[in-house]
């Protein structure tokens, strides 16, 4: 379990939900973990949980000076910054005439313009890392179209874009990015939500464990050679249509 041996991560949307997830998971390989979000009570009551190697700082990713002090914890506690997973995610859903800009904007301002802050703002210190890896948590959303959730659907291709580019800015310093693609996992997003999965191949929802596993795979050295790639973990949806269960 120590795959991540004398890494540090930094972390956004980390205080619940796969966020949370993928805190434990790399802490778990050994790495330092920086959580950030807006959730400060879950946020501070999870770095607790993970112990000395965890640190939480307030982070609403839409604040470029906010994301500057998290890089700045990471580098003050642990002396380093070598991962950074742009994970914070809000989603809002109504058909496209009745998406309010009010909503476009704030999805497209979180999912989209918050990891470009995150990849600015950490760009200096995953330079000096020598061996960085930023992880964009896109979705299947990233891939297809799905009605009713325009600006998600915009904000997480829109993150393939923006990997693509970043990815070719950065490869010169060895600062690999890539985007993770999950189907549907059971978070708090969902609310609870039951939603059938017999169009998907595998005929079920995903578990966070199975985001996390890729998670730590793409902040290793395992996947050095990786960059402005799309990692997908949908059981199948993005396929294409499967068989009926049986
Ligand atoms: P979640 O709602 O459980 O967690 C999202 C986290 O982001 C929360 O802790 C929330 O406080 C934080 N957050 C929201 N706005 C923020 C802001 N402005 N600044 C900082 N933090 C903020 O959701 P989740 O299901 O764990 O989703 C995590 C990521 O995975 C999202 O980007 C989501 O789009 C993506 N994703 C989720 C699924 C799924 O099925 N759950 C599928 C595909 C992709």
């Amino acid at each position: 379990m120590n795959r991540l041996t004398d890494k540090v991560a930094l972390i956004s949307g980390a205080a619940r939900g796969l966020g949370a997830e993928f805190a434990r998971e790399l802490a778990a390989e050994g790495a330092c973990v920086v959580i950030g979000d807006v959730l400060d009570e879950d946020g501070s009551q999870l770095a607790e949980d993970i112990g000395p190697s965890a640190r939480f700082v307030h982070l609403d990713v839409r604040n470029y000076d906010e994301w500057s002090g998290a890089v700045k914890e990471a580098e003050r506690e642990f002396g380093r910054l070598d991962i950074l997973v742009n994970n914070a995610g809000v989603v809002r859903s109504a058909p496209i005439d009745e998406h309010t800009l009010d909503d476009w904007n704030l999805v497209i301002d979180i999912n989209l313009t918050g990891s470009f802050h995150g990849i600015r703002a950490a760009a200096t210190a995953l330079k000096a890392s020598g061996r960085g890896s930023i992880i964009n948590i896109s979705s299947d959303a990233g891939l297809q179209g799905y009605g009713g959730i325009t600006g998600y659907n915009a904000s997480k291709f829109g993150l393939r874009g923006l990997t693509k580019s970043a990815a070719i800015d950065l490869g010169p310093y060895n600062v690999r990015v890539n985007t993770v693609h999950p189907g549907l996992i059971s978070t708090p997003l969902l609310q609870g939500m039951k939603f059938p999965q017999d169009h998907v191949a595998l005929h079920r929802m995903g578990e966070m464990s199975e985001i996390a596993k890729l998670v730590v795979f793409l902040a290793s050295d395992e996947s050095s050679f990786s960059t402005g790639a799309e990692f997908v973990a949908d059981g199948g949806e993005s396929a294409g249509l499967a068989h009926a269960a049986s």
